[in-house]
C-alpha cells in the first residue's frame, strides 16, 4: 500500500529565510528526532559531502506529518539556475512562496513567482520573521498580491492561502491575532492546498531524471520523480535517452530521502521522488523505464550545460 504524498516546492528571495524555516518544519516533524538511530543511512549530506568531496546538487528534504510524506524541494533564486528552477517546479503540485515580513517581495521572489504561476501552480504565501520589531505583515501580504496581479496570476492563483510565521521561534499561525506556538499551521495548509501527485502506480514505470548526483562511492546518482508505475530495488529497467536510444540496466541502489538523509527503500510508488543508481549514463530529462514496455515521458528542457560526470 503507498503511503500519501505532496511534492511541493519552497522559492523565496536569498536570506527571506527558507533554510531557517525548512529547519523548523524538520525538528517538528516525524521523520527528525534528535539522537534517534536512522536506519541504513547511506548518505549525509554533510557528512559524506566533507568526507569525500561530493557535491550535493539538490536539496531535497522530506517531512512526516500524520501519515503524510512531504517532499520539500529547495529552488534555486537566482536567474542563472532558470532551467533548475523550471526543472523542480515540473515535479511538484504546488508551492510555498516565503516573503520576509519587512522586505516583502524582492528580485528572486518576482523571478520564481513568475515561472510557478507560468507552471499553473498556486502558492501558498507565508509571511515570514513577523518576530521581528518592525515586521509589517499585512503589507507584505498586499505587496504580494500586487505581485500576483502583475504577473498575470489568474484568480484563483491570486486568491491564495497565507500563513504568518517565524522560522526562528519555529511557529505558524493563520492570523496576526492569535500567536502560533507550532509549525502546525504550515503543515496542515501543505496537506489541505497542495493536491497530491497525480500518476498511476499500478502502470509501467515512468521515471524523469530531473537532477544529478555523484558520489566515489555510488556513482552516478539519479534523482527524479516516478511519473506512473512502482520502482523496486534490484529490479531490471531501461534508460531512454535523448536520442531516442534505449539501454538496458539494473536499480542496483533505490534511495528515498527522509529529513535531509537518503536512505535505502526497498520500493516506492509514482508520485514519489527517489535517488536511484544503474544507470551511468542517465541525463536530466531522460525517462528510466519499464524494459517491457519502454516509454518516454516528454522531454524537459536543460538550457544550462549538463555536468559531465565521470
Ligand atoms: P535563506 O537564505 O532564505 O535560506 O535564509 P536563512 O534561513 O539562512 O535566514 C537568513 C537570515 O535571516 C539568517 O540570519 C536568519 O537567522 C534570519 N532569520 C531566518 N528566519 C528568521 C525569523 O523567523 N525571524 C528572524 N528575526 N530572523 C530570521
Amino acid at each position: 500500500m503507498s503511503i500519501p504524498i505532496r511534492n511541493v516546492a519552497i522559492i523565496a528571495h536569498v536570506d527571506h529565510g527558507k533554510t531557517t524555516l525548512v529547519d523548523a518544519l524538520l525538528k517538528q516533524s516525524g521523520v527528525f528526532r534528535e539522537g534517534e538511530d536512522v536506519p541504513i543511512c547511506v548518505m549525509d549530506s554533510n557528512d559524506i559531502e566533507r568526507e569525500r568531496g561530493i557535491t550535493i546538487l539538490s536539496k531535497n528534504t522530506a517531512v512526516k506529518y500524520k501519515d503524510t510524506l512531504i517532499n520539500i524541494i529547495d529552488t534555486p533564486g537566482h536567474a542563472d539556475f532558470g532551467g533548475e528552477v523550471e526543472r523542480v517546479l515540473g515535479m511538484v503540485d504546488g508551492c510555498i512562496l516565503i516573503v520576509d515580513a519587512n522586505e516583502g517581495p524582492m528580485p528572486q521572489t518576482r523571478f520564481v513567482l513568475k515561472k510557478a504561476l507560468e507552471k499553473g501552480l498556486r502558492p501558498i504565501v507565508v509571511v515570514n520573521k513577523i518576530d521581528r520589531e518592525l515586521a509589517s505583515p499585512h503589507a507584505a501580504v498586499d505587496k504580494v498580491l500586487d505581485l500576483f496581479l502583475e504577473l498575470g496570476a489568474d484568480d484563483d492563483q491570486c486568491d491564495f492561502p497565507h500563513l504568518f510565521a517565524s522560522g526562528m521561534g519555529g511557529y505558524a499561525q493563520n492570523d496576526m491575532e492569535t500567536k502560533g506556538t507550532d509549525m502546525v499551521p504550515m503543515f496542515e495548509a501543505i496537506l489541505r492546498h497542495v493536491p497530491p501527485p497525480v500518476g498511476d502506480s499500478d502502470k509501467p514505470l515512468q521515471l524523469q531524471v530531473t537532477t544529478l548526483d555523484y558520489s566515489d562511492y555510488l556513482g552516478r546518482i539519479v534523482i527524479g520523480k516516478i511519473h506512473n508505475g512502482t520502482i523496486t530495488m534490484g529490479q531490471q529497467a531501461a534508460l531512454i535517452q535523448r536520442d531516442g536510444s534505449i539501454s538496458k540496466g539494473r536499480i542496483t541502489k533505490l534511495l528515498g530521502f527522509d529529513g535531509l538523509k537518503r536512505i535505502e527503500i526497498p520500493s516506492a510508488t509514482a508520485g514519489n521522488i527517489v535517488a536511484v543508481t544503474g544507470f551511468a549514463d542517465a541525463n536530466i530529462g531522460e525517462t528510466i523505464t519499464c524494459p517491457n514496455e519502454p516509454m518516454a515521458l516528454p522531454l524537459i528542457d536543460v538550457d544550462e550545460p549538463t555536468l559531465q560526470m565521470t
